[in-house]
């Protein structure tokens, strides 16, 4: 039987299949905006939130399964034409740390294959996101025969490696992730470094990883006039303006870019302001306090602002109102922010880690530093102070880089190319629909 004989004949998406998209801990609605805007946002909110939309552009049914986290939450909640969003009950209605969630996950499991076995017309796919969704899908695959595909969006040895005696993870987490390694139909790697730290530290069969980055949304994302952002936002005009974007956890280096700023005071004589974007969600308080407080002894407190948690239809102002995007954490499987940046033509400096090593091309569309290296922060930064025409012809590079490489339709089309490999291994025969680009 041909893959989507079931699926409605009306209109495109007859042609395509029926997805099922987990992802316990991370709900698409903050990243859609609305209500929900103002919660704490944080990468794989946001790639669920735009694989499920351009899959849905492209004819595909899609339901995203998330934990139910506040009381009076719908059971389904519809999104879009095509996108439905499945409230998982397991555990408390409330916000839970991701790290507390693994013992409510006998529960979701439950849930789900109820759920996914009174379906009319079943998924063809499961696309977990997490390892905790890694669990749902191979429970899911025993129980009903779904295949499935796993994007980890973080490896915990890595953040092992960088959190240490922190990582707040219970230790089995990384033995799970080695079987989910082995069950998956296929794993989708972030980045070519991410692969190399499957193969490398968790023994995963090269033959089986895809890497598929992650993207930006044009409608969301377009260069805006450094003076006119910075008149939307009330920001000095001709300031020399450092931004840094994201989450606040000790992961993502944010000491350093604090770090590199004082340098750039005291070794290259230059006065400039950085901008810090982003809450924390678990941990973030602490770690702004953090961050303040090094600030502060360092004496550039009055050069750094927390702005806090922005929503995403503001990102382009706050992106447009720098001169150059920062970023610079230990560990990152792919890292959006810097791709975002780019795509508001903003030339970026990044750690050489994870993906950042792929979406910023050294001395093209901005800087590669060692991470934790404040020093070299501060000369790259001086460089850009000094020549502005750089700027912006990095600028202009990284908005060509961004286009070619990493929209969100160009991500989804390349993991509708492995379904449409997942489906033709398991059904080998069958035509597989995933054609929908
Ligand atoms: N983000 C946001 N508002 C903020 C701070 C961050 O919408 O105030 C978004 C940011 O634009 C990016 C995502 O959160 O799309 C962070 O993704 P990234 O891959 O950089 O990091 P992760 O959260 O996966 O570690």
């Amino acid at each position: 039987m041909k893959l989507n004989e079931q699926l409605p004949r009306s209109g495109p998406a007859h042609r395509f299949g029926h997805v099922a998209l987990i992802s316990e801990h991370a709900s698409p609605l903050p990243a859609q905006g609305g209500a929900a805007a103002a919660a704490n946002v944080g990468g794989q909110d946001v790639y669920v939130a735009n694989l499920a939309r351009e899959l849905a552009l492209a004819g595909a049914r899609v339901d995203i399964f998330t934990r139910r986290d506040a009381p009076g939450q719908n059971k389904i909640v519809h999104l879009g034409e095509g996108i439905r969003l499945i409230h998982v009950p397991a555990g408390p209605a409330q916000p839970l740390p991701k790290e507390a969630l693994l013992p409510h996950m006998d529960a979701f499991v439950r849930f789900v294959i109820r759920f996914a076995r009174r379906l009319a017309v079943p998924y063809d796919i499961v696309h977990a996101n997490f390892f905790m969704s890694g669990l749902v899908a191979q429970q899911l695959k025993l129980a009903l025969g779904i295949p499935w595909v796993i994007t980890f969006h973080a490896l915990g040895d890595m953040r092992r490696l960088a959190h240490g005696p922190f990582d707040a993870f219970p230790p089995e987490r990384i033995r799970l992730e080695k079987a989910l390694m082995r069950q998956a139909d296929r794993i989708i790697a972030e980045s070519p470094q991410e692969r190399l730290d499957m193969e490398q530290l968790y023994g995963a069969d090269p033959g089986r990883i895809t890497v598929a980055p992650r993207g930006f949304d044009p409608n969301e994302l377009w260069p805006v006039p450094r003076a006119v952002a910075r008149a939307q936002l009330g920001l000095a005009p001709e300031r020399f303006t450092v931004l840094q974007l994201g989450r606040l956890a000790p992961r993502k280096g944010i000491d350093t870019a604090i770090q590199g700023l004082a340098m750039l005071r005291d070794r290259h004589g230059v006065d400039a302001d950085l901008l810090v974007v982003g809450s924390g969600g678990d941990g973030g308080e602490e770690e702004q306090a953090r961050l303040r407080a090094l600030a502060q002894q360092l004496g550039v407190d009055d050069q750094v602002r927390f702005a806090g948690q922005q929503p995403r239809a503001a990102l382009r102002l706050w992106y447009g109102a720098a001169d150059v995007f920062v970023s610079t954490p230990w560990y990152e499987p792919f890292g959006i922010t810097p791709v975002e940046a780019m795509a508001c033509a903003r030339p970026v400096i990044g750690a050489e880690v994870g993906g950042i090593k792929s979406t910023v091309v050294d001395g093209l569309t901005g800087f590669l530093i060692p991470s934790r290296d404040p020093r070299a922060l501060a000369a790259r930064l001086a460089a850009l102070h000094a020549d502005p025409a750089l700027g912006k012809r990095m600028g202009e590079e990284g908005l060509l880089r961004a286009w070619r490489h990493y929209t969100w339709r160009a991500v989804a089309q390349q993991a509708c190319a492995v379904y449409a490999t997942v489906l033709d291994e398991t059904r080998a025969g069958a035509a597989s629909g995933f054609t929908p680009f």
